[in-house]
């Protein structure tokens, strides 16, 4: 290891050097199957055909120009983006990260244009929404915020999956001015509402004029087998923060806004020097062409239910087993006990998965997974949870 790097990873003693399709390879050349992709990132798998011909054609024509004048490959991902999601309006960034202090920063011009002094958003529990100083306050995580105070203020918390308890909130307080969600909370430990919630959070925002902010950043751009995980309850928010996925590893953020979201900002009251640059927009828009040209979306859904039931079945017979759930191609097995172990396990079995929560294994595969990878990635896990020696659950 290096002395020069900071030391914010734990890392494996691994060294990745090189990538295809949904395998990575170390410098050893042992083969892992990329059953993370980078923790959501690499939809399309490894150096697809399409996206590296993108990147090296942008490099040859046009790689950046400053946001003072007109981006067409900026202005076409846009129109796209608003096609697929309902939404008016984007803002282009680099990161999840960039794109939820964009979101926050409408949240507070919205609350101002409400009257409020100190416009506060509502996060839920266990969320996570990323490590700049706005986003670790609105995480739900002492962990991740201790050391940092004094946190950024205008962010409260509400419990997750219980639109009551955001009811309750509003008979309290006259100075909330946005509620801010994970469709499903990845680090949170792959964390799915029930049926309904989100349509209640929409009617609730509705009621008090509050924005609904969902952070699409690790579910959003197909990953749960549709384009946005809010589609699958046909709820739409008023601001979508996106990342990962739409660059399939060239740094691209993205926040979408509509209706009154979208009237907010003016020229000056926000901005970012890279972001919509020609090379990540040509990147998203091939993300987005090969995920329709190849039908991605319909077996991302077949291949998270076959995975599921293959989990399901698998792990039938194990006490230690909570629960398999999750969505399309986001998935979480959670386990009785904390199982940080499995993921080096896994690794020296030759794939890449994580724990989230401490117990639960999550498994954000590429969507592109031929049916063999499929299984193995499904032997995999179960062989991992068999491998566990814990004392028979009560
Ligand atoms: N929001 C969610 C839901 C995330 O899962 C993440 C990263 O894992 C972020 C925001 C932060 O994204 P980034 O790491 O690109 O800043």
């Amino acid at each position: 290891m290096t002395a020069h790097l900071m030391n914010t990873y734990a890392r494996m003693p691994v060294k990745m050097v090189r990538g295809q399709g949904a395998w990575l390879y170390d410098d050893a050349g042992n083969a892992y199957l990329d059953a993370l992709t980078g923790i959501g990132v690499c939809s399309l798998g490894h150096c697809h055909p399409a996206i590296s011909a993108a990147i090296a054609d942008q490099a040859g024509t046009l790689l950046h120009a400053a946001n003072v004048a007109r981006i067409p490959l900026q202005e076409e991902l846009a129109d796209r983006l608003a096609a697929l999601s309902g939404m008016d309006q984007a803002f282009f960034c680099n990161s999840g990260a960039e794109s939820l202090e964009c979101a926050f920063k409408l949240a507070r011009l919205h609350g101002h244009r409400m009257g409020i002094n100190a416009p506060q958003v509502v996060s839920l529990s266990q969320s996570f929404h990323g490590r700049t100083l706005a986003c670790i306050s609105a995480t739900d995580s002492a962990k991740v915020q201790a050391g940092f105070e004094p946190l950024v203020p205008g962010f409260l918390k509400a419990p997750f999956d219980d639109a009551a308890a955001l009811v309750r909130l509003a008979e309290e307080r006259d100075d909330i001015a946005a509620v801010l969600f994970e469709p499903i909370q990845g680090e949170g430990g792959v964390m799915v509402p029930h049926d309904g919630y989100l349509a209640e959070v929409r009617r609730i925002c509705d009621q008090f004029g509050w924005l609904m902010i969902a952070d699409e950043v690790q579910t959003g751009v197909g990953k749960t087998g549709d384009w946005f995980a809010c589609q699958h309850e046909g709820i739409l928010p008023d601001v979508i923060t996106l990342a990962k996925a739409l660059g399939n590893g060239v740094p691209i953020g993205a926040c979408l806004a509509r209706r009154k979201a979208a009237e907010l900002f003016v020229p000056g009251k926000h901005g970012s020097t890279y972001g919509g640059n020609p090379l990540a927009c040509r990147v998203g828009l091939t993300v987005l062409e090969v995920m329709e040209g190849e039908g991605i979306i319909e077996r991302t859904r077949e291949l998270g239910k076959r995975i599921r039931a293959s989990l399901r079945e698998a792990l039938a017979d194990h006490d230690h087993v909570r629960e398999v759930r999750g969505r399309g191609l986001m998935i979480g097995v959670e386990l009785t006990e904390d199982c940080p172990q499995l993921v080096g396990w896994a690794m020296e079995q030759g794939m890449i998965m994580n724990v989230t929560r401490g117990n639960t294994i999550r498994l954000l595969p590429p969507l592109i997974i031929d049916d063999s990878e499929a299984d193995r990635i499904v032997d995999t896990v179960s062989r991992a949870v068999q491998s566990l020696r814990l004392p028979a659950a009560v």
